[in-house]
């Protein structure tokens, strides 16, 4: 398998003033590097605060990283603006997670599918917009007469239709996926999980799916990555996280998910986390982990583990993994 975007050593900082005047850093993603492949969906898990949103939001440039660099077809993007920027832009979409506040109140549904395609001059003449715009809302299953109607006379999952329609409208290669069902009532986000699919199959798309829900990420995604505290601290396919977890954190997460077989549940072997995320404007030391987990040494605070691959591409940040 080729990469369609590489990520390394990816930094995203933030400049803040503390309540003494003094500047500091809010360092939400802090030397991240992983590859995407072409075609596959790729997981990005965590709790709030973990870096998962500005990580998509700095590789598709809606950030400018502090420093790093992500390619895209080989091409790095990091230091490209305006017009360099744009072809790239058009390659790499995004997808927000709450569809009632991405979509411009304003704008017929037909004017934000057709804006995407003015941008990038997609099409020839008035009556090709409006076949164009016609096309792609059939694709993500919306009913064409509605094209002159405003994004608040839709239910949630038909404007999550629409942001899909707004997104591939460009044809990108690359989709970040923010959250893109966690908005909705659960009775319809299958439904918009099956479009993104179907998108995917028909496209050949491949995606970044940012997501707090293991459960949703199980089913949707190849791999997985687990964030925590603006690192990656494992990432394997999918279905070796959920048989054979190696980071503690992971692990974690994994043991919160209730499980309604109490057999099952007691082989579990819990573990609960203590305290909260730790602030990313003063993170500890070493292992970013460190301050919440259960089997923390002393060369945990002075020595940042690497993301090191265990075998068969099982990456784990841990100076333990495979022990514990
Ligand atoms: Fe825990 Fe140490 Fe591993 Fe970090 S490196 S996850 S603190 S055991």
């Amino acid at each position: 398998k080729s990469p369609l975007v590489e990520i390394r050593n990816l930094k995203q900082y933030f400049t803040i003033k503390n309540t003494d005047g003094k500047k500091a850093y809010v360092k939400a993603v802090d030397d991240v590097s992983f590859d995407i492949f072409k075609g596959e969906t790729l997981g990005l898990v965590g709790e709030s605060g973990s870096g998962k949103t500005t990580l998509g939001r700095s590789m598709l440039r809606i950030y400018n990283p502090t420093s790093g660099s992500v390619k895209i077809d080989g091409v790095d993007i990091t230091k490209f603006q305006g017009k360099k920027l744009l072809p790239y832009r058009k390659k790499m979409q995004y997808i927000f997670q709450d569809p009632y506040a991405s979509l411009d109140p304003r704008m017929t549904v037909s004017d934000i599918v057709g804006e995407a395609l003015d941008i990038h001059g997609l099409a020839s003449s008035k009556s090709d917009r409006a076949d164009k715009v016609r096309e792609l809302l059939t694709l993500v299953g919306l009913n064409t007469e509605h094209a002159s109607r405003y994004p608040h006379e839709f239910s949630g999952g038909q404007r999550q239709r629409i942001g899909i329609a707004r997104a591939i409208a460009v044809q990108p290669d690359f989709i970040v996926c923010d959250e893109p069902v966690s908005a909705l009532d659960v009775s319809i986000r299958a439904q918009i999980i099956n479009t993104l699919e179907e998108m995917q199959d028909r496209l050949d798309l491949t995606y970044l799916f940012i997501s707090h829900d293991l459960g949703v990420v199980r089913h949707t995604c190849d791999r997985v990555g687990v964030m925590y505290l603006g690192h990656i601290v494992e990432l394997v396919e999918s279905e070796e996280l959920y048989k054979n977890p190696m980071h503690p954190y992971t692990r974690a997460l994994l043991t919160a998910i209730p499980e309604p077989n109490p057999d099952t549940a007691k082989k579990r072997n819990r573990i609960i986390l203590k305290g909260e995320i730790p602030s990313p404007v003063n993170p500890p030391s070493g292992c970013k982990f460190r301050t919440r987990c259960p089997y923390a040494k002393d060369v945990c605070s002075k020595k940042t583990p690497e993301l090191a691959d265990h075998g068969n591409g099982h990456f784990v940040s841990c100076h333990f993994a495979g022990e514990i």
